[in-house]
């Protein structure tokens, strides 16, 4: 066993804050494995971007448009 570091323990901790969702997808043109935060994600292979509005949150910032 080896000791847990006070550094990796006190990066983690954080009460009472929302922290993206680290979530997982294949990419959808080139197939790639990529990590992406609360249903959005970017490829770094192809460039691959997915829709904003895929993501499991609406952005905090912008306001809605009404169409
Ligand atoms: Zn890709």
């Amino acid at each position: 066993m080896r000791q847990s570091s006070p550094e990796a323990t006190a990066a983690r901790a954080e009460p009472g804050t929302e922290h993206p969702e680290i979530t997982y997808i294949g990419c959808a043109r080139c197939g790639t494995q990529i990590a992406g935060l609360d249903g959005r994600y970017a490829c770094s292979g192809c460039g691959w971007v997915n829709e904003w509005t895929e993501g499991h949150r609406p952005l905090p910032t912008a306001g809605r448009r009404r169409r």
